[in-house]
């Protein structure tokens, strides 16, 4: 849809994030429970929690330079883990076969397997950076009407490069196409550059959730026109969210949803 002449007046979007342009791509009707509807969700997947406590287990091995052992690392993961199960009122929705103990033996491979990988020849120049950025129309100049915040999960300085880096937990590595589209990463190198990162490289850092965990490391490239796709992906969906655009997309994501009881019309 070209865009070029609508005028975009939001009535009921405060800010976009990738977290909120990709939920809406996934299921305009599920955004408009959880974001305009407010519905309560009726679960927490165990996922969720899994990449909080990751990222509080990395976060700890970048801030001490990579010295943190892996018991050490293990037991961050352990205590971000059970805090988050702790918080909230919504119940955790666990995986078939799925406890406590078998997730903190994924974790302590994780743990290990990352240590391998990331090697302590770096030094952390930033971390969980939140920003939040004006993005311009690429064919009209127009300006978004609401800003696009987010955090960048670390700045790196490595062999006399600097390095962005996006640090995940998933399910398997991640396919050609995530890695030549996936439009988080495209969004954090604009955001980067507005933080004066302007030099730095994107580079994936995902470990796999796997029996036998595994760390896909990958330099990612995005060039000007993926800027401007996102750019004009943010303004379609912002235009299509004010307009109350809603239908459901049913697939995959219906097993796992947090607002699946309260779908059906
Ligand atoms: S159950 Fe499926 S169709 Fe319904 S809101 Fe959730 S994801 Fe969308």
């Amino acid at each position: 849809m070209n865009v070029r002449s609508s005028t975009v007046a939001p009535t009921v979007t405060d800010y976009l994030s990738w977290s909120r342009i990709s939920a809406y791509l996934r299921c305009p009707h599920q955004y408009a429970m959880r974001y305009i509807g407010r519905v309560p969700a009726e679960h927490r997947p165990v996922a969720l929690l899994f990449g909080t406590a990751w990222h509080d287990t990395v976060g700890v091995y970048l801030e001490g330079s990579g010295n943190a052992t892996t018991p050490e690392l293990v037991d961050v993961f352990a205590e971000s883990f059970d805090h988050e199960i702790a918080e909230g009122d919504v119940p955790v929705h666990f995986d078939e076969d799925q406890t406590r103990d078998t997730i903190l033996e994924t974790a302590r491979g994780m743990v290990e397997a990352f240590r391998k990988s990331v090697k302590p020849s770096f030094e952390l120049i930033d971390r969980e950076r939140s920003f939040s950025i004006e993005l311009a129309h690429p064919v009209t100049g127009e300006i978004l009407p609401v800003p696009v915040v987010g955090s960048i999960d670390a700045v790196i300085s490595r062999n006399g490069e600097k390095l962005l880096w996006e640090l995940k937990s998933s399910k398997r590595r991640w396919t050609a196409d995530q890695l030549d589209n996936d439009g988080q990463v495209t969004l954090y190198q604009i955001a980067a550059r507005s933080l004066g990162h302007v030099d730095a490289k994107l580079e994936l850092v995902a470990t796999t959730k796997t029996k036998k965990p595994d760390v896909q490391i990958e330099r990612l490239v995005r060039h000007r026109r993926d800027e401007q796709e996102l750019t004009e992906l943010a303004f379609g969906v912002l235009t299509a969210i004010e307009a109350g655009v809603d239908y459901r997309v049913r697939g995959w994501q219906c097993r796992s949803c947090q607002w699946a009881g309260s779908c059906s019309p």
